[in-house]
């Protein structure tokens, strides 16, 4: 629980800085956190900068392995497919999320990744922990876009932050 409030505390500073509202906790086999991160895509301006891959690339760097075997990460939101094979490519032991992102989520929303068969790594997975407080960080957060879009004339760049990353 006390990973995931972390996790949602990373997705609220995200939220604050204009980025999707999405944060990432990655915990070492002993309960050590390794990394923690909100999205950045925008201010990264990066499509890749997703919470759940800014913790495995630090957590990379500080063990000096790409390999993260026996850590858990914690996401305040389903992750992506990108964001899953990045999870399997690390070989992480366990996953923990909150809401489940119906448009991108790869844990049976968009697709079920996990259920693919000839995957070469499983993940434990648990979803569900604290999913009412993400979903409402989300749900607000694209609220706010939508009110500010009637006010504004969007365009170009504009229009593209918009869009989910
Ligand atoms: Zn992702």
């Amino acid at each position: 629980m006390e990973f995931m409030r972390l996790a949602l505390a990373e997705a609220m500073a995200a939220g604050e800085r204009g980025e999707v509202p999405a944060g990432a906790v990655l915990v070492g086999a002993e309960g050590k956190i390794l990394a923690q991160a909100g999205n950045a895509c925008i201010s990264l301006r990066d499509p890749t900068a997703h919470a759940e891959v800014l913790v495995l690339r630090e957590a990379g760097l500080k063990m000096g392995n790409y390999r993260l075997a026996g850590t858990s990460l914690y996401a305040t939101l389903e992750p992506c497919p990108m964001c899953l094979m990045a999870m399997v490519h690390a070989r992480i032991e366990r996953l923990v999320y909150g809401a489940r992102e119906a448009k991108t989520g790869a844990v049976g929303s968009l697709i079920d990744l996990p259920g693919v068969a000839g995957l070469n790594h499983q993940i434990r997975i648990e979803g569900g922990l604290l999913a009412e407080e993400c979903q409402a960080l989300i749900q607000d957060f694209f609220k706010e876009k939508r009110r500010r879009g009637t006010e504004e004339v969007v365009t170009g760049t504009t229009r593209n932050r918009l869009v989910r990353c």
